[in-house]
């Protein structure tokens, strides 16, 4: 026999497919970037890994990442390769890539300070990462935010039918660089002043192409379910599968709703509708603190506060570039002993640097898990990629879905909670050749300590890595050996089709 050896055989290891299927035990061989064979694996292997006491699954797909520039300006990616997140889909909540000049403006809040490399459109943008390869794949969303910025002579009014047109060939150019769909962000500037209409109208792009329509609705609070409502009605209108960003029930008065916007998507599946959601595994929110006054959330906001009554020991500072003593302090603590309202400090705040990022404790720990039981419910992180404190979520949520929720709390059995971070988001957003253990598909795997596996970064000490990932490999190239980043960069930037 002339056979070349594998590069890699896995052995003896419990393999979560991403099926949702129950562990097998056995070995998994790799070679040129793929996986070549699953099961008793015989032969030789330049190199033998022991998986006794270890799971190997699919690599991670972050399904709702910020990450469009954070690939570039921080290739490595260690907050998510050591996670064993091998493919952010990038381009959530409106946010994107492209065109350029109003992207990059939206990415200041994002990396204060930093010079992006510029491109032209998303084509210009996906080539740049086959230039720069980052340690992990990255697949990108047209974010309506940028494309709406670009079109409009005043994107804070609605749209004319022939700025819908410009929008629309904006996403067309998205698409067909690779783009593998469409998002919007209904509570941000300039996103919020969109009706309904001009998302069908732009969403209809994506019927065509095949490509998914993801959105961080227009209010998660009081008015949740209308919120889902419209979602449902962009995607039965326009023809395209939707998805349901960090799907949540915001603020004590909405709490529990969550039970029927569950319904509501239950239904519209059944009537033929491909209706779904993504979840961060945290009962606290992150954002802009100028979305949070802008939204009325906080108590003592003008005009009766949106139904919505955030205190201020509920909003903590996580990074502001301008002030970083106020990083991890409260609106309490920073208005303490001045006798205003949490709206008062959060605009005397914004009048001092307008880019704070916040987090705001929002959720009630009941619907995380009526949300994350949900067997359409796929993990997504929304992970800032902030300075400062960000959000926990950046740097822990597969593990922590994975530790937590799934071996410690028993939520979900563990093959499912594998499947809802790579087999099923592999599926719903197009992502061929990923998502599973099967031969011929990229060898994007992790191999982790089902009994350690755990998230180790809090709200105070955000960016402390995970335990228990042993290895991580991206098209068969290893970014992470004994838990520690190789340097290596083998990420690709994945094409719709
Ligand atoms: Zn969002």
């Amino acid at each position: 026999m002339s056979e070349r050896p594998y590069e890699l055989v896995i052995r003896g290891a419990s393999i979560f497919d991403g099926s949702g299927a129950a562990p097998i035990r056995g070995d998994v061989a790799v070679g040129g970037g793929r996986i070549l064979a699953v099961g008793e694996v015989g032969g030789e292997s330049d190199r033998s890994l022991d998986g006794s006491g270890l799971a190997v699954s699919p690599g991670f797909i972050d399904v709702h990442s910020h990450d469009d520039f954070a690939v570039l300006l921080e290739p490595e990616m260690p907050f998510k390769v050591l996670q064993g997140v091998t493919t952010d889909v990038v381009g959530n909540c409106g946010l994107g890539a492209a065109p350029f000049r109003q992207a990059a403006a939206a990415a200041a809040a994002f990396h204060p300070g930093r010079r992006i490399p510029d491109y032209e459109g998303y084509a210009g943008y996906l080539a740049l990462l086959d230039r720069e390869p980052p340690s992990l794949n990255v697949a990108a969303l047209v974010g309506h935010g940028a494309i709406r910025a670009a079109a409009m002579e005043d994107p804070s009014k609605a749209s004319s039918l022939a700025e819908r047109d410009r929008m629309r060939g904006l996403l067309e150019e998205g698409l067909e660089a690779g783009a593998v769909g469409f998002s919007t962000g209904l509570i941000y500037e300039p996103g919020r002043n969109a009706d309904t209409a001009e998302i069908v109208h732009l969403a209809r792009a994506l019927a065509e192409a095949g490509a998914i329509y993801t959105t961080h609705m227009r209010d998660e609070s009081l008015r949740l379910l209308d919120s889902v409502r419209e979602t449902l009605q962009v995607g039965e209108e326009a023809g395209v599968a939707v998805q349901v960003s960090h799907h949540k029930a915001a603020g004590r008065a909405a709490w529990g709703l969550v039970r029927d916007s569950l319904r509501l998507l239950e239904e519209a599946r059944a009537r033929g509708l491909d209706a779904a959601a993504d979840q961060y595994p945290y009962t606290s929110a992150s954002t802009i603190l100028a979305a949070v006054v802008q939204n009325r959330w906080l108590a003592g906001s003008p005009r009766g506060g949106g139904g919505r009554a955030v205190e201020a020991a509920e909003v903590v500072i996580a990074s502001s570039a301008k002030r970083p003593e106020w990083d991890g302090r409260s609106l309490a603590e920073i208005g303490a002993g001045r006798g205003e309202s949490a709206a008062a400090t959060a605009q005397r705040v914004l009048d001092e640097d307008p880019a704070v990022w916040v987090i705001v404790h929002l959720m009630d720990e009941g619907d995380v898990r009526t949300v994350m039981r949900h067997p359409t419910t796929l993990i997504g992180s929304d992970g800032i990629p902030t300075g400062g404190k960000p959000h926990p979520r950046l740097c822990g949520t597969f593990p922590r879905v994975l530790g937590h929720y799934s071996r410690d709390e028993g939520v979900l059995p563990l093959e499912e909670a594998v499947h809802r971070m790579t087999g099923a988001s592999a599926l719903r957003f197009g992502l061929r050749g990923r998502g599973f253990v099967r031969p011929g598909f990229f060898a994007d795997l992790v191999v982790f300590d089902p009994a350690r596996i755990c998230d180790r970064a809090t709200i105070s000490d955000p960016r402390r890595p995970p335990d228990g990932i042993a290895h991580v490999f991206v098209n068969g190239v290893e970014v992470v050996r004994d838990g520690v980043h190789t340097g290596a960069r083998p990420g690709r930037a994945l094409r719709r089709g």
